[in-house]
């Protein structure tokens, strides 16, 4: 992520080969992935070796953390590993099919049972990842010609799935709801579906939930929350930004949430009516279509589900080292952006700006990642900072120590 581009030849040139008339796509995309690393934003995975906490082993270095979603720092708590071990003893480690052939196990059914409890509404249905589940439910809602309305800093995922739907996708300003309604009310005759992160993941702001659930209400369009960083972290017992904005599931019957964030286990579900689950067993295809997550995993969330809805310290923990972290950082005149939630951006623009800060960082021994475009727009790369409640406060401290030690040519203010 944070290396400098690879000593990798790339072939140069816009000409693309092949057969006349015919592109060769291998070769197109060398060239486009040349681009990139001749722009300075190719992105590379870094091998961990081992974690500990907020702590990261990477060959020879010892790094301070501050870049997992693991928010409330349940993804080594030793009762999700004890469900995780118990359930392989007992089952083995894959589901061995899909959930509607032979992989849908008790665990799962435990699960689902759980989530829908703890989001209060009916029923509650698994996917083998977040991104699978957005692209499963606007594949199985929406269909050719229906309109989707979609903030602009949605994840990925979201924009994705309103395309392969084939919907009219149109994209607001970010947390413009008057903007999102006059979109919806452009086209009256199309049944719609808005769609709005809860927290932006790159942003750590929260979408305006009760504006944008009046306005479905008013234009007859079906509001969807993705709830992936706000579950376990807001709201009472950690339910999330639509129960912390007091919202149900009459104004928001289609809720989506990840496990692999705040329950620091893996996989996602959609929660909603008895109706929306059934409809989407039968018709999401990245769910009838793809092999059950492994069982261990699903006992493993259940332990993480039982802890987030019990263990208020943890929120109250992050909530002060949220605030520790931004009264600090607003002392050295950091660029912040206006986020509460434990995903505390720091903009900086410029992507080398962003990717220099980060080196500079890990120079002390702090794993901060810049995010750079495509990820977030041009001129807006960032570092992204993210905290846990497996932080301390000296986990802060030093970090803002290292954030006011930047050389200044990275930290325009
Ligand atoms: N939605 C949002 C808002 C996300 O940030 C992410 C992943 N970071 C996803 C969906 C996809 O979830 P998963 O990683 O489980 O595929």
């Amino acid at each position: 992520m944070i290396e400098p581009a690879p000593n990798v030849a790339f072939p140069s040139g816009s000409a693309v080969g092949g057969a006349p008339g015919r592109a060769d796509l291998l070769q197109r995309l060398a060239i486009q992935t040349s681009e990139r690393a001749r722009s300075g934003l190719l992105r590379r995975a870094r091998t961990i070796d081992h974690a500990q906490g907020p702590w990261l082993e990477t060959g020879e270095r010892r790094l301070l953390g501050f870049c997992s979603n693991d928010y409330l720092g349940l993804a080594q708590h030793p009762q999700l590993i004890a469900a995780f071990k118990r359930a392989a003893d007992d089952e083995g480690v894959g589901s061995t099919a899909a959930h509607l052939l032979c992989g849908h196990r008790r665990e799962h059914a435990e699960l689902e049972e759980a989530l829908a409890d703890w989001t209060g509404r009916e029923r509650a249905l698994l996917f083998s990842t977040g991104y699978m589940a957005n692209l499963g439910v606007l594949q199985a809602l929406l269909g050719r010609g229906d309109l989707c309305v979609q903030d602009k800093l949605n994840h990925a995922c979201l924009l994705d799935g309103a395309t392969l739907a084939g919907a009219v996708l149109r994209r607001y300003p970010h947390g413009d709801a008057a903007a999102a309604a006059r979109q919806l009310a452009s086209e009256p005759g199309a049944a719609a579906l808005l769609a709005s992160d809860g927290v932006f993941s790159m942003d750590g702001d929260r979408a305006p939930l009760r504006e944008l659930a009046a306005l479905c209400r008013r234009e007859g369009a079906t509001l969807m929350v993705d709830d992936a960083h706000g579950l376990g972290v807001l709201g009472p017992a950690g339910a999330g930004s639509v129960a912390e904005a007091g919202l149900g599931s009459r104004e928001v019957p289609v809720l989506m949430a990840t496990l692999g964030k705040a329950l620091g286990s893996h996989g996602a579900f959609v929660t909603g009516s008895a109706a929306l689950i059934e409809g989407l067993a039968q018709f999401a295809r990245t769910y009838v279509y793809t092999t059950a997550m492994p069982p261990a995993l699903a006992a493993a969330a259940l332990a993480a589900v039982q802890l987030a809805r019990t263990e208020d310290w943890r929120r109250g923990k992050l909530a002060a080292l949220v605030a520790r972290f931004r009264a600090g950082a607003a002392q050295l005149g950091l660029p912040l952006a206006a986020s509460d939630t434990p995903i505390q951006p720091v903009l900086l623009g410029d992507a080398a700006a962003a990717l220099a800060a980060a080196q500079a960082l890990e120079t002390r021994g702090l794993l901060v990642v810049a995010i750079r475009p495509p990820t977030v727009p041009a001129g807006q790369a960032r570092l992204r900072i993210t905290l846990s409640a497996a932080h301390d406060e000296e986990h802060v401290d030093c970090l803002l120590d290292a954030l006011a030690a930047l050389p200044r040519a990275v930290t325009p203010v």
